[in-house]
């Protein structure tokens, strides 16, 4: 799942960003409204957390315009006495709002209710056939044994389990696995879906040859 985090709180923003990554998430980190609203209106993220007090363009403006172009939850961090720009922002299409300073874990739990929640699902585990993924946890199981997989393994089965059902191109996978920063060969992909399939039943990806994968629902 990848996400793009708008704060121009510098030591804030490097903390958050690398706590997001310690939690498996891609993370694109940006410190203006102009970048916020350039990358929030051109790239499909999972959910973008957006500071309303940015410079360039405040974060309203951002609001705006990635309402003008996407569905993708919007998370607000707001000062404490801001009951008016919270109101304001949830008005202007925002998803949810959170108090700054707030605690990592209520972040985390508040993005994986959006993601959750854009997907069109209400149970915070996903199961599809003997395999459970559980995102809160981190966990996978097959027939309710725990199996081990990497960070990137874990990240590529939320998203496929995520979009049960439908077909998951090789270029989404990419752009919601890994952020602006990393270095993205879409041939490794293979390799990860091929760990998969050793680990999770030789069934559980089929290959859409030429288009992508799919996960049957
Ligand atoms: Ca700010």
């Amino acid at each position: 799942m990848r996400l793009l985090l708008a704060e121009d709180e510098l030591d804030l923003a490097r903390a958050l960003g690398r706590a997001l990554e310690e939690n498996g998430y891609a993370v694109d980190v940006v410190h203006d409204g102009l970048e916020a609203a350039h990358l929030g209106t051109s790239v499909e993220y999972d959910a973008i957390l957006l500071d309303l007090m940015l410079p360039e363009r405040d974060g309203f403006e951002v609001l705006a315009e990635v309402r003008a172009a996407r569905a993708t939850p919007v998370l607000i961090l707001t000062a404490r006495d801001g009951v008016d720009d919270r109101v304001r922002g949830l008005d202007g299409g925002a998803d949810d709002y959170l108090v700054k300073p707030f605690e990592l874990k209520e972040l985390l739990a508040r993005v994986r209710a959006l993601i959750r929640r854009a997907a069109g699902r209400a149970v915070p585990r996903i199961e599809v056939g003997d395999v459970a993924l559980d995102p809160a946890a981190r966990t996978v199981t097959k027939g309710g044994v725990p199996v081990r997989l990497s960070p990137k393994e874990f990240a590529v089965a939320e998203f496929l389990l995520t979009h049960r059902g439908r077909l998951v191109t090789r270029t989404m996978l990419v752009e919601h696995v890994y952020d602006d920063a990393e270095e993205t060969a879409s041939n490794v992909l293979d390799v990860y879906v091929a760990s998969l399939r050793r680990k999770l039943g030789r069934e559980f990806v089929r290959t859409r040859r030429g288009e992508g994968y799919i996960v049957d629902a």
